[in-house]
């Protein structure tokens, strides 16, 4: 039987024998709660969950968007991919930089994948960039000599 943890959230159809498991194990949550999306889940049962987030900055007067990240554990029985727009509440330390725990599945993320290849391209452009200029630059101080 799973453990009703508050909130209003159903436990997962789906039972696990995780004990970090906040309705199957003894895991206790508290504190925040955040809803993000899952940018990586290849590590062994967490998460990589990412949101944005708005902060204002004073000296201008405007807003700046912010994205905000960290990992969480990922129980068996909640076993969020890629993609998944999860929510996530705080919980005893679990691993050096692991202090979340997903609780809930809310959907997907529409077109996850072509917005991460983007996100790609935008890096491998940058990062040419930056070698083309740094070869340019090579290029300038050979010349003087
Ligand atoms: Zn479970």
């Amino acid at each position: 039987m799973p453990k009703n943890i508050g909130l209003g959230i159903e436990a997962p159809k789906e039972s696990c024998n995780d004990n970090n498991c906040p309705f199957h194990g003894s895991l206790r949550v508290r504190g925040r709660q955040f809803t993000g999306v899952v940018k990586s889940a290849k590590m062994h049962r967490t998460a990589t969950v990412e949101w944005t987030r708005v902060a204002q900055i004073p000296k201008y007067e405007r807003y700046e968007k912010k994205r905000s990240k960290l990992k969480a554990h990922n129980p068996k029985c909640i076993n969020a991919a890629e993609g998944d727009v999860v929510r996530i509440i705080g919980c005893r330390p679990l691993s050096k930089t692991k202090n979340f725990v997903i609780i809930e599945k809310i959907g997907r993320e529409k077109l996850f994948k072509e917005k991460m290849e983007a996100e790609e391209e935008s890096k491998a452009k940058e990062w040419k960039k930056e070698t083309e200029e740094a070869e340019e630059q090579e290029g300038k101080e050979e010349a003087e000599e």
